[in-house]
């Protein structure tokens, strides 16, 4: 017996500093997690954190130093980066408490979020889902993995992306409205985590629409930058 045709490759993100490559199991990506950002979508307030997911293929990783094209998605005239810091799972697990969380922690990337803002602002108004707003093809762009021997836990730290040079999100990982500890809590109450699992942990106020020609330069302090040009 075997595969009626070609089994699609293993999604992976290379980690800084080898030639090791972290095999990517799942996406997970929270929303409305920085105030400044939930106020900007219309909202306030500290409600539960809410999940979303994208494809493990989804992933277009960016190496250090080299800019990486990325193509405009069809199906949309409002495209919006947002940056996040990713937490990398090593170590899986069910309800794993929040004083738990960091040695279930792999390592960290910077990355984006990327949205089709008005396919989302639909979705919300029809009260349906946000796959083709946020699961599309190579909507994920992200530094390779910084081992967290290397970073140390992550808890704060500037988090900033710059259009052609303009900055236009520049927080801080201390902003978190649920801290990453808070968010694997929360996550694996609803999921079981494994090895592999990357988790988007949401985007601070900014957030606003590239076009074909566009720069993106983000990073996050003590794990990464990236370069991305939209194409
Ligand atoms: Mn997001």
């Amino acid at each position: 017996m075997g595969y009626v045709f070609a089994a699609p490759g293993q999604p992976v993100v290379p980690v800084i500093g080898s030639t090791d490559l972290f095999p990517v199991h799942r996406i997970y990506c929270v929303g409305r997690n920085y105030e400044d950002h939930a106020k900007e979508m219309g909202f306030s307030g500290r409600e539960a954190p809410f999940f979303f997911a994208k494809p493990a293929d989804a992933v277009l990783v960016v190496p250090e130093g080299k800019t990486v094209d990325m193509p405009y998605p069809p199906q949309t005239a409002n495209f919006h980066h947002e940056m996040e810091l990713v937490v990398a799972i090593g170590k899986g697990g069910r309800d794993i408490a929040a004083a738990d969380a960091s040695s279930h922690i792999w390592g960290y990337a910077a990355g984006l979020d990327m949205t089709r803002r008005d396919l989302q602002a639909e979705a919300k108004k029809q009260g349906r889902p946000w796959d083709t707003a946020k699961g599309f093809d190579l909507s994920a762009p992200l530094t390779p993995i910084r081992p967290v021997s290397k970073s140390g836990i992550v808890t704060s730290g500037r988090i900033w992306v710059k259009v052609n040079g303009q900055m236009r999100q520049d927080s801080d990982i201390g902003k978190l409205i649920w801290n990453v500890d808070e968010t694997i809590e929360h996550l694996s109450k609803y999921f079981e985590l494994q090895p592999g699992d990357l988790i988007f942990t949401g985007t601070p106020e900014g957030v606003a629409a590239v076009k074909p020609g566009d720069v993106m330069e983000g990073g996050v302090d003590r794990v990464g930058t990236f370069k991305v040009q939209v194409r």
